[in-house]
């Protein structure tokens, strides 16, 4: 039989509809994590949730293990989810988000598993890992417990195009900043003062910002400070992010930045209080790596032409592969994320199963 008449369409759908009609942004996600944890022990996976709160389902085959991966929460508004399903194509009703962005990956992890499964059809072993936090910087896949995990390599479902796989993701650092300078009456005594705003802004004015080349990117995305026209401002706050593939160039582009900031603090004598709020480390596979050979010959035999692209965003896929777990993301079908027109075909959802379903149970496994 082929993959495609072992999926099941209705069920994959099903599965899909009551996933999004559980509302789980981040750090809720307690309901969700106990409905999975209910449907992978139906469908025969042991499954439990880890220190972080991921739910981590076991499911023993014969060969080297794979990692699926995909989150379970999703980023706002969430509330009174209404799925609406027209012409094969699930939508929200438009006040809210849908969370095909990641639950559309769950329900063709479980479908997958529940096809294979239920014609006892040989397969590799699958480690499930269904992550917390995954909007809000990664924290679950942050806590996994890489020694726990058996995954010669992994594949991370979030991302749109069903036969894409992002094979890179660049190093991300984001800063904190607080630039104290000093108040007085902005008319009686201007000069006893140091204006936190004119320190910040000649900084971030000497600053290089946007597309600094091909693969590196910074913004100064918060600026924040002042309450008064006559009170000269005691202090700024600034927040700012630089992206790039290439780890050298993001903590020097970093490093100019910090630097700026530095000067215009000395030349006022103001001071400064700096603090790295966030990084992650990024990755860079190429066509003959395993992860993107093994995922992209899957895709191959399940019908698909698979696209290699890079990204400038970050998913559990970085954390994975700084854990020793070479990983890849995959798509899942799923369109306009985080907006209120996110919605999915059924028919790329059928699609992204079928790839689940050849990498489960084909090749030199
Ligand atoms: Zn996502």
């Amino acid at each position: 039989m082929t993959e495609e008449g072992l999926v099941n369409e209705k069920r994959l759908l099903d599965t899909f509809l009551s996933l999004v009609s559980i509302e789980s942004p981040s750090g809720q996600e307690d309901e969700i994590a106990r409905y999975l944890l209910n449907r992978l022990e139906e469908l025969g996976v042991k499954a439990n949730r880890d220190r972080a709160g991921n739910v981590i389902g076991r499911w023993p085959g014969k060969g080297a293990p794979v990692a699926l991966l995909a989150h379970m929460d999703t980023v706002r508004p969430v509330r009174g989810i209404k799925p609406v399903v027209e012409d094969g194509v699930v939508r929200s009703d438009g006040t809210t988000i849908l969370g095909a962005d990641d639950k559309s990956a769950i329900a063709e992890i479980l479908e997958m598993v529940a096809a294979v499964g239920e014609r006892g059809i040989a397969h590799i072993p699958l480690e499930i890992i269904f992550t917390v936090g995954e909007e809000t910087g990664l924290r679950g896949a942050n806590g996994l417990d890489g020694g726990s995990l058996r995954a010669r390599w992994g594949v991370v479902l979030d991302d749109e195009l069903e036969n894409q796989i992002v094979t890179s993701a660049p190093y991300h650092v984001l800063m904190h900043a607080k630039v104290h300078g000093k108040p007085a009456h902005a008319g009686l005594s201007p000069e006893e003062g140091i204006s936190a705003i004119q320190v910040a802004a000649e900084a971030v004015s000497a600053m290089k910002l946007g597309r600094i080349d091909e693969e590196t990117t910074a913004n100064v995305g918060y600026f924040h400070g002042g309450e008064a026209t006559n009170v000269v401002t005691p202090l700024v706050e600034l927040r700012w992010e630089t992206r790039s593939h290439d780890e050298a160039k993001v903590q020097a582009q970093n490093a100019d930045m910090v630097r700026a900031l530095e000067e215009a603090v000395d030349r006022h004598g103001a001071e400064l209080e700096l603090n790295l709020a966030y990084s992650h480390e990024g990755y860079r596979w190429s066509a003959d790596d395993l992860p993107v050979k093994r995922l992209a010959s899957a895709m191959r035999a399940a019908g698909l032409k698979p696209i290699l692209a890079g990204s400038m965003g970050g998913t559990d896929a970085n954390v994975l592969n700084v854990k020793g777990i070479p990983a890849v993301v995959m798509g899942t079908g799923m369109r306009k994320p985080h907006a209120m027109d996110e919605h999915i075909a059924v028919a790329d959802m059928v699609r992204a199963t079928r790839v689940l379903v050849v990498l489960a149970t084909e090749g030199d496994n």
